[in-house]
């Protein structure tokens, strides 16, 4: 695994498998008790921002992202509260000739952006994955400790059925974290008609 490091030391874009990561925000609006930024050794590296990187130094740290199978907007934190910045991004690595550009998002942008963020994926973002991380709202918040509450439950449920409109791949995700039950959880991917991923729980 190699990352491209800002001059400063800065993590903004690091490969996985043939993908490209995009490291361009530490918050997020949750602290799911399985985050990876409980984690001291994150990803093998410090991911930690000094501050949020600009799209210029964002596309600088990508460089020619077409031989990468995969741009994928991810965290330390939730990619969509830059959402001007996801966009603007995501349209240069279009005519930069990326293959495939995917979102990791916890769906709770209704919440948090003034706007309505679904229409401007269109035509840019090819998959969407949210965590869905539980069955229920009760369950959720247990889990993610959202700022938002239990209404965040059904907010991601919401923004899940609008992307389903947009883009081509829609994925919920859980972590399979003590107390998730991944059955239940599935069959909410499968009442919504958007495909379902079982992500396992790295404890250390
Ligand atoms: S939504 Fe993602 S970044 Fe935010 S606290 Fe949960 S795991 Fe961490």
């Amino acid at each position: 695994m190699k990352n491209k490091s800002h001059p400063k030391g800065m993590v903004i874009a690091y490969q996985v498998d043939g993908g490209l990561y995009l490291n361009i925000t530490n918050r997020c609006t949750n602290d799911c008790l399985f985050c990876i930024r409980n984690n001291e050794t994150g990803m093998g590296y410090n991911l930690w921002l000094e501050r949020e990187p600009t799209v210029k130094e964002i596309e600088e740290a990508i460089g020619d992202p077409s031989p990468y199978a995969e741009v994928v907007f991810c965290g330390y934190g939730e990619p969509l509260l830059r959402g001007d910045v996801v966009i603007e991004v995501a349209r240069w690595l279009k005519t930069h000739h990326a293959k495939k550009i995917r979102i990791n998002t916890n769906g709770l942008a209704d919440l948090f952006l003034n706007y309505d963020i679904v229409p401007l994926m269109k035509g840019l973002i090819d998959t969407i994955s949210i965590s869905l991380n539980a069955h229920n709202a009760e369950e959720y918040q247990k889990i993610s400790q959202s700022c938002f509450g239990e209404r965040a439950y059904e907010a991601l449920l919401g923004f899940t059925k609008r992307c389903r409109e947009v883009i081509p791949e829609v994925i919920l995700s859980v972590v399979d974290y003590p107390g998730v039950d991944v059955d239940k959880a599935r069959a909410v991917a499968a009442s919504l008609g958007v495909q379902f991923r079982n992500r396992h729980y790295l404890s250390d």
